[in-house]
């Protein structure tokens, strides 16, 4: 039997059910939204999880989309997945846990007796560090965003091979290979000797149906890859960045952005024109370095020193 919270299921079998974490302000239970998938042979175990930031809601989609299609008798070795993990922060469609104001991704390996969101990350952490793989399912908020796959463990880490390995599996197509900051899950489980990968997948408010399919596709490519599922997925070469150059307005305006995501710019290029509300031009900002123009924000209007836009940087092909 594989068990995660009260879902049960025996070889062959799948089961839904609540990881308790604590209790709302009313007294009723926190129950994550778990499910086990108990392969019919034995492998490898992946524990896969979404909405760590509330309002990321398109691995929520993947989640919903991959799992009907998974038959357990088919299957080899384990899936645990956790639905929902940022659980205050989904009911009120926002980034963060109304509760303690924490980024959940931010509060990893957690606290089992510490605040609700710590609490929360100990939970879902627990059965991260239990599995071989593990994919956590993001993206870039409701910004605007290309798809891609952050390795977080840093290029000196032990694990870094094997968290590219994994990133190049899921193919995206495009990679962010830059230590994160502490307290991602992608960078705590790989010090347990889990490679970890964090899919970025796209930015929207609400569900962006070819962000989901994307995201589905590469849960396949891992269970094919790493042998849960029978068949063969091609790697496919990846643009990696190892930079990440962040831009912000000089002056107040509406922003009006010279480049498409994705696309390549070069040293020198206009990345966006600040205009005032009557059409003048107040501001012109070009890129620092080459790279892929990866992010940029949703809203059109900006004050003087807030976030407009970032580019990938330092690009190979991995
Ligand atoms: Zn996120």
């Amino acid at each position: 039997m594989v068990t995660l919270g009260t879902a049960t299921a025996a070889p062959g079998e799948m089961d839904t059910g609540r990881l308790e974490v604590g209790e709302t302000r009313d007294g009723s239970p926190v129950g994550l939204p778990v499910a086990v998938v108990n392969g019919a042979d034995d492998g490898k175990t992946l524990y896969l999880q979404a909405a760590s930031d509330g309002d990321e809601l398109n691995g929520v989609g993947v989640i919903q989309r991959t799992l009907p299609q998974i038959d357990p008798g088919a299957l080899s070795g384990t899936i645990l997945v956790c639905g929902i993990v940022n659980y205050h922060a989904f009911q009120i469609a926002e980034h963060r846990n109304p509760i303690d104001d924490t980024k959940m991704n931010r509060a990893y390996p957690g606290d089992e007796s510490g605040t609700s969101s710590e609490r929360i990350a100990a939970a879902t952490y627990d059965a991260a560090i239990s599995a071989d793989l593990v994919v956590d399912l993001h993206q870039g908020s409701t910004s605007r965003m290309i798809e891609e796959v952050r390795v977080r463990c840093g290029s000196r880490h032990r694990l870094h091979t094997e968290c590219l390995e994994l990133a190049k599996v899921f193919g995206c197509g495009y990679i962010l290979d830059q230590k994160g900051p502490d307290g991602q899950l992608a960078r705590a489980a790989p010090d347990e000797g889990v490679p970890t990968i964090d899919p970025e997948l796209g930015g929207c408010v609400g569900w962006d149906e070819e962000s989901i399919q994307t995201g589905v596709d590469g849960v396949f490519n891992v269970l094919t890859h790493y042998g849960f599922l029978d068949g063969h997925s091609s790697l496919q070469p990846q643009a990696r960045a190892t930079g990440f150059e962040q831009y912000g307005s000089p002056v107040g305006g509406v922003v009006d952005f010279q480049v498409e995501l994705g696309d390549r710019v070069s040293r020198g290029q206009t990345l966006f024109e600040v205009t005032d509300v009557f059409g003048g031009s107040k501001a012109e900002i070009t890129a620092d370095s080459k790279g892929v123009f990866w992010r940029s924000r949703r809203l059109p209007q900006v004050a003087t020193g807030e976030y407009v836009c970032s580019v990938g940087t330092n690009l190979d092909t991995y």
